[in-house]
């Protein structure tokens, strides 16, 4: 994975990671090589901002030089788009992490709250320890993930709250389920992924016969895996049905279909 963050036009910090495969690895080390020349053959070096048809041509040149033939995963224009916006910046390859060197440990904002609430800190000595985690010298994990100091700062103190005031966490949090109901479980997926997928478990697991197979609750269709299915709301969301899991069944795709044909 190269993981790296720059600057936009408009002044806000841009962090982005790019997901290598082994059908990738080595164009994009060819590419990575090559950068300066492909700078220094666009006459772009000095060039803090690239224009977006600059960028688009660019692009084009590393995947005609370097992304050709199939590649499962492929490759993702929009990620070399990135790499380069970064060069243009840095003039340097942004740093590739692979699996191993991340240090899970230090991404988990639960144990750092624990500690926090273990040691008592105080408000300064708190500020001084996240500010120490932050700037760690070693490696910068946390700015990778979180982009932002601020989005760490506020999932810590989210943790802080869970432990601190679990139940004023647990009504915010089944308050801010409960508004979401009335939206499709895609949408629901934008803002808490986590429900979607409990949503969408739950109605697989209701339809789970003896042998453990999958069964459409119109015809009865069984698989051994989810492919073939799709969650379907009983009561239509258009007829006043919620996304909730006493509403929600799987449907085989045609029968789906038929039935989304009826309304
Ligand atoms: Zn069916």
């Amino acid at each position: 994975m190269y993981a790296f963050t720059y600057l936009e036009e408009n002044g806000m910090d841009h962090t982005y990671q790019v997901m290598v495969y082994d059908s990738t690895k080595d164009a994009y080390i060819a590419m990575m090589e090559e950068l300066p020349e492909l700078f220094s053959a666009f006459q772009v070096e000095d060039e803090e901002f690239l224009a977006d048809s600059t960028l688009r041509d660019m692009a084009e040149q590393c995947r005609s030089t370097f992304f050709l033939g199939d590649m499962i995963p492929p490759y993702e224009e929009d990620d070399v788009i990135q790499i380069l916006k970064y060069y243009a910046q840095y003039s340097e390859a942004p740093k590739f992490y692979t699996f191993d060197d991340i240090d899970r440990n230090k991404l988990d904002v639960a144990a750092i709250a624990r500690h926090i609430y273990d040691e008592d800190m105080g408000p300064r000595k708190k500020a001084e320890y996240v500010d120490s985690l932050w700037d760690s010298a070693e490696d910068d994990v946390l700015r990778l993930f979180f982009g932002k100091k601020l989005y760490f700062w506020r999932q810590l103190d989210i943790e802080l709250m869970k432990i601190t005031q679990p139940l004023i966490y647990e009504d915010n949090v089944i308050a801010h389920e409960k508004n979401l109901e009335d939206l499709p479980l895609h949408e629901i997926g934008k803002t808490n992924p986590d429900l979607e997928k409990r949503l969408r478990d739950g109605a697989f697991e209701k339809a789970k016969n003896q042998k453990g197979q999958y069964v459409c609750q119109k015809c009865g269709l069984t698989a051994a895996n989810r492919v073939p299915f799709q969650v379907d709301h009983i009561v239509p969301m258009n007829k006043g049905g919620k996304s909730t899991p006493d509403n929600l069944q799987i449907l085989c795709r045609s029968c789906n279909a038929r039935k989304s044909d009826k309304y």
